[in-house]
């Protein structure tokens, strides 16, 4: 028999994973299912069973069941695909795409004509914290 979480939380969660949040398996209680954890994926919908439906890069389609599988949310960038914390910069490609800090200061000295050997030194300089 399954649990069916209240609405409250159900709504919560829909709040919390709208469509194509970015996310990242931390466990599926599932012998079955052929997703390894921190496999990565993007929301598609939430049911209201509390259930997040998730297009995993993967290929799959399985749905994170509430109260036995779990995932959590990444911060991806778009450009390297990287997971990263802290500040997004906004992309002056668009003007409104978020990407990394790193990513942020490659478009920045691209746009300075810093060649790309270059950026990479700085952006490893800047990681050095000197
Ligand atoms: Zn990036």
């Amino acid at each position: 028999m399954m649990m069916f979480p209240r609405k409250e939380i159900v709504d919560r969660i829909k709040k919390d994973y709208p469509e194509g949040t970015r996310v990242e398996l931390v466990s599926m209680d599932d012998p079955y299912s052929k997703i390894p954890e921190g496999t990565r994926g993007t929301v598609r919908c939430v049911d209201d069973t509390g259930t997040i439906f998730v297009n995993w890069d993967n290929g799959s389609g399985l749905g994170i069941v509430y109260g036995e599988d779990s995932c959590r949310k990444i911060t991806e960038c778009p450009i390297c695909k990287k997971i990263y914390s802290g500040h997004p910069a906004l992309s002056r490609k668009d003007n409104k795409t978020l990407i990394c800090p790193d990513c942020g200061t490659r478009e920045a000295l691209e746009s300075a004509g810093v060649p790309k050997d270059e950026q990479e030194e700085i952006i490893d300089t800047i990681h050095k914290g000197v």
